[in-house]
């Protein structure tokens, strides 16, 4: 995952920030594939629905993220 990819999720990151719904947003990848949010033990798993796209980001999206560690 480099720096690009988050430009990518940006938006994607944004709502999640926001506390808002990702179930309207399509991967920006695959522009076909729903939005998964995972959360984990240190931060936020967001991924791509479709298998053989595969694209995901992981880390501190949300304030609660930061506020855990
Ligand atoms: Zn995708």
């Amino acid at each position: 995952m480099g720096e690009d990819d988050f430009i990518y999720w940006q938006d994607i990151l944004d709502a999640i920030e926001g506390g808002k719904s990702t179930s309207g947003l399509k991967c920006p990848f695959c522009y076909e594939g729903n939005i998964l949010v995972t959360k984990k033990e240190r931060g936020t798993l967001v991924q791509c629905d479709r298998p053989k796209c595969g694209h995901y980001i992981e880390g501190r999206f949300r304030s609660e993220d930061v506020a855990d560690g």
